[in-house]
């Protein structure tokens, strides 16, 4: 029989859960402390909880986090790559990286993507399942021990594989546990989810109690062009994306970051940065631009620094605050969109009858 995993409940259900066993509310305090302070996945771990309520809480729940399958770590910039594996065999990859002495980490949420953006490697692959609120939370509290002293706070980015808000419940779940003093403590500023569209979700998130940023891919300045890379994101037009992107931020408490994937000879001439530069003038959001990062086989080409620097200078002077991201772990296909695929690849060696 499968056992839920105790990260799959919010944190008011686990007090519930202890509650339940006629525990007193300390113990509940002492569980979570134990799953998402200590980053514990063992009943064992948890010295100072009594046995026989361990015993019993391991009847009904799983605490164990599904351990990755792999790492690999960049030479370039010591980025990681985890892939992990589910108790289904399905597996999603997750990166942690350093960044202005703070770390990242960056998280998948689907297994695959539905969506078929032409620049993006998870979309070579198939779509498979959404990943649940507990393994979103396992890829976290995996990296977050790796990264260094628990007590240390992150940056968590849903830029790995799969569209965040096509698995909406499962990432508010896991965002209201990170948000938690009893969970992972992290507040909205320190929380990114990544979109390509769905304006009534963006909206669903901005009314739900998960607290976080968001970064809006836009990835062109116009709705023609937009169809052509992200065919299946453009059926919402950038002006119902950015009505609700201003909803987002509409308390003045939230973030929006509008994300635009620099891929030469496709969206960067001087006409694209003008009308980039108009349309992102008139949003209270800043423009962040992530040179292409061309994957196996790609049909695209990354734009090299003098066609980045002309790109900015044009975009420039009408265009809000710039930032140009440079990619962690190149070298291990770790940079945005680039995960997975290569490990598809390598499975279809063997089926096609190679040894
Ligand atoms: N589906 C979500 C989150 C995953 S993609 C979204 O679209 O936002 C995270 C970011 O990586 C997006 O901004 C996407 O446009 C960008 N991206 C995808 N493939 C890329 C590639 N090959 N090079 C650079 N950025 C890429």
């Amino acid at each position: 029989m499968n056992k839920t995993h105790l990260r799959n409940l919010s944190l008011l259900e686990l007090r519930d859960v202890v509650l339940a066993e006629g525990e007193p509310e300390f113990r509940f305090r002492q569980l979570a402390t134990w799953i998402y302070a200590r980053l514990e996945s063992t009943y064992d771990a948890m010295t100072d909880l009594p046995k026989e309520l361990r015993q019993r809480l391991a009847q009904r729940f799983d605490v164990a986090a599904s351990a990755p399958v792999s790492i690999q770590q960049s030479a370039v910039d010591g980025t990681r790559k985890f892939l992990f594996e589910f108790a289904d065999g399905a597996r999603v990859e997750s990166v942690l990286m350093r960044y202005d002495r703070r770390n990242t980490v960056c998280l998948s949420t689907q297994v695959g993507c539905p969506l078929d953006c032409v620049f993006c490697e998870t979309a070579k692959g198939r779509f498979q399942r959404n990943l649940t609120a507990g393994e979103i939370l396992d890829q976290i509290c995996l990296l977050k021990r790796e990264a260094g002293p628990p007590s240390e706070k992150i940056n968590v980015v849903f830029m790995g594989m799969g569209e965040p808000l096509l698995n909406l419940p499962s990432v508010i779940a896991a965002i209201r546990v990170m948000n938690d003093p009893l969970g992972l403590n992290l507040g909205g500023k320190r929380i990114t989810v990544s979109t390509s569209s769905f304006p009534d979700r963006i909206r669903e998130l901005a009314d739900s109690e998960a607290d976080c940023s968001l970064a809006l891919s836009l990835n062109a300045p116009n709705d023609a062009l937009r169809r052509q890379l992200m065919p299946k994101a453009s059926h919402f037009p950038i002006d119902e994306l950015l009505d609700a992107a201003r909803y987002f931020v509409r308390d003045g408490r939230r973030r929006v970051t509008l994300e635009y994937v620099l891929i030469k000879g496709r969206n960067m001439s001087p006409v694209d940065a003008d009308e980039l530069a108009a349309l992102a003038h008139a949003q209270p959001f800043k423009l962040n631009l992530i040179p292409y990062n061309p994957g196996r086989h790609s049909p695209y080409e990354c734009p090299n620094e003098d066609d980045i620097d002309r790109f900015v200078t044009r975009l420039l002077p009408a265009a809000p605050a710039v930032t140009v991201r440079r990619s962690r772990g190149v070298d291990i296909d770790a940079a945005c969109g680039q995960l997975w695929n290569e490990y598809l690849m390598q499975k279809k060696k063997p089926a096609k009858g190679a040894a």
